[in-house]
């Protein structure tokens, strides 16, 4: 088959952040699909259908795809920040391994993207300095007594955790409850992060603590970092935010 899937990341916004190996997978489609909003950052030319849909189900895209790729086009499949991270390249992957064999022999290729994590750290400081990880808030794909289980997991294990889909009109009392969870194992001084729209015009990015962070209002577009117990903050005056660092180094336990 010569058709090819190229699953590509755009970053967490601003068009200087698709690497150039993303932008030349965009320039050699003859397709592109994606959700909506994805679709609409890369700009229309001759050659390139455009398949923007609002179909959450990941899964049915990637079909689509591949169906695609099959007949002998070059499909382009895009997320936002890195496909791999919450995104297009595991439901993809899905789609291969119990899809038609045949899509095996296609060219299946992901090119890398600036996560939203990343992009949200680079702009505070160094909040994931040290060891950390990333949790997705959402109970579409998993049930929420996993979701808590996993946070109360690294929460205790004191890694810096970054929540991707903290909050969305269907699921709009989940980072309460992940605030709540967190409240009873870190100090109410923990600095957490809520960054919204890293990277793009409307970016909104607070320093707060865990205790105010219950408060503070959230939406589909913020990531959420929650510190470890060694994050610290270095304050700027001048009504600068302030940076926000994890040192790599971690003290011994002492023993008793
Ligand atoms: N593949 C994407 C994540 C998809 S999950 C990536 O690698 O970034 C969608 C979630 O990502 C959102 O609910 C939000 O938590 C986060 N997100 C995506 N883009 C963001 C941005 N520019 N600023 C802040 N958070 C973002």
């Amino acid at each position: 088959m010569s058709g090819s899937v190229a699953i590509v990341g755009l970053g967490p916004g601003d068009h200087s952040l698709v690497t150039p190996a993303a932008n030349a997978a965009l320039d050699w489609a003859t397709d592109l699909i994606g959700y909506i909003p994805y679709v609409a950052r890369v700009p229309e030319r001759p050659g390139l259908t455009r398949h923007p849909s609002d179909n959450r189900v990941e899964v049915d895209r990637a079909r689509h795809a591949l169906t695609l790729a099959s007949e002998g086009r070059h499909v382009a499949i895009v997320s936002g920040g890195d496909p791999g991270v919450f995104a297009m390249a595991a439901a993809v992957f899905e789609a291969v391994e119990h899809g038609d064999p045949a899509w095996r022999s296609l060219s299946i290729t992901v090119e890398p993207g600036i996560t939203a994590m990343l992009a949200a750290a680079a702009r505070l400081g160094a909040p994931m300095g040290g060891d950390f990880c990333a949790l997705s808030l959402s109970d579409n794909l998993k049930p929420w007594e996993v979701v808590t289980a996993r946070l109360e997991a690294v929460l205790r294990a004191d890694l810096v955790v970054a929540l991707y889909n903290p909050v969305s009109k269907a699921r709009p009392w989940q980072l309460g409850t992940a605030f709540s969870l967190a409240a009873d194992i870190r100090a109410p001084e923990t600095p957490v992060m809520m960054a919204r729209a890293v990277t793009r015009p409307d970016e909104a990015i607070r320093v707060l603590t865990l205790a105010e962070a219950r408060e503070a209002p959230a939406d589909m577009a913020t990531l959420v970092i929650i510190g470890a117990s060694n994050t610290r903050l270095i304050p700027r005056g001048h009504g600068a935010r302030p940076y926000v660092y994890t040192p790599r180094s971690v003290p011994a336990a002492e023993s008793t």
